[in-house]
């Protein structure tokens, strides 16, 4: 029987960076910014304030559980239901998972608060960062990202240039790409201004490919996004959704697994499929389980189906 899992979830199959065990370490939507193209609904209220919202020691112990139980993923990620570095000790966390397992660590962040020396620092035992970057001017920011009032776009850009200069890992941009709202050509431009001045190791361009909170918020035609890429220079690449990853035919679907990969949200069969590492037709099983039960529901997105809770 699996020990519950109060900060950990998945592994699921990430995009951007193959099977990931997932690591929450901020309650869900604590958050300094309020992306309208979240997936996790709006954030109440924004915050900037740093503590420590999870255990440190609880948290280590429970990614050692969770890379004990398999299957093994392709990184431990900090990230999840909110802004990982609001955590104050989530460099304490990433070294405490570094001492068991030789498993890269990676930092999924909106990118905010990196113009803090002490947030920079703390990144030092991560293999890699995969900050935000939605927008190139100020205005922009304000509309896409609806920041905490003590944040800007000057301070976000400088923070990840400053981290890109002192980081000795990897660091890859996501660019958060909303029909009508920064796809513009004077946008892309400006964004190609910051991005020249991070200098990240690669620039990922996404769009609302699984269901927006918003849902008004727009997908960028794939003509477009191939467009936008070759504006941004030989760093730019288009996220594909996940395919073609490799599915050891292994284990049970378990439902409680399941949900609480769907809680946090929404996935296609492959997803879940690669994420826990069985068949398809195991996910899809225990997917019509669920959706039967009324736990889950489907939506049909761009590309493919997507489930979610319905809780
Ligand atoms: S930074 Fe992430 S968690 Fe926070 S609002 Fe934006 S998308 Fe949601």
């Amino acid at each position: 029987m699996k020990n519950a899992s109060r900060y950990t979830y998945g592994p699921v199959a990430s995009r951007r960076l193959g099977r990931s065990l997932g690591v929450d370490l901020v309650p869900s939507k604590t958050c300094d910014l309020n992306c309208i193209y979240c997936q996790l609904g709006p954030t109440a209220r924004t915050t900037i304030e740093r503590r420590e919202y999870a255990p440190v020691e609880d948290v280590v112990e429970e990614v050692r559980r969770g890379l004990e139980e398999g299957p093994a993923p392709d990184y431990v990620t900090l990230g999840g239901s909110g802004e990982p570095t609001l955590h104050s000790r989530f460099g304490e966390v990433a070294a405490g998972i570094r001492r068991y397992s030789g498993v890269p660590i990676a930092l999924l962040t909106g990118g905010a608060l990196l113009h803090l020396d002490e947030v920079r620092a703390a990144c030092e035992p991560l293999a890699l960062v995969l900050p935000s970057l939605d927008a190139g001017d100020e205005e922009t920011f304000r509309r896409v990202n609806r920041p905490h009032p003590g944040l800007t776009l000057e301070r976000l850009v400088d923070g990840l240039a400053a981290l890109r200069r002192e980081f000795r890992g990897q660091m890859w941009v996501e660019v958060f790409l909303v029909e009508g709202v920064n796809s513009s050509d004077q946008q892309v431009v400006r964004i190609r201004e910051c991005i020249e001045r991070i200098r990240p190791h690669r620039v990922q361009l996404n769009t609302a490919v699984r269901p927006p909170a918003e849902v008004l918020v727009g997908a960028v035609p794939e003509e477009r996004l191939e467009q936008i890429r070759e504006m941004l220079g030989g760093r730019a690449e288009v996220i594909a959704p996940a395919t073609g990853l490799e599915l050891p035919a292994e284990g049970r679907a378990r439902k409680e697994r399941v949900l609480d990969m769907l809680r946090r949200r929404p996935c296609t069969v492959q997803d879940i499929a690669v994420g826990l590492g069985v068949h398809r037709n195991e996910a899809a099983k225990c997917l019509r389980v669920l959706l039967d039960e009324g736990a889950v529901r489907r939506r049909q997105r761009l590309y493919d189906t997507y489930y979610e809770s319905s809780g």
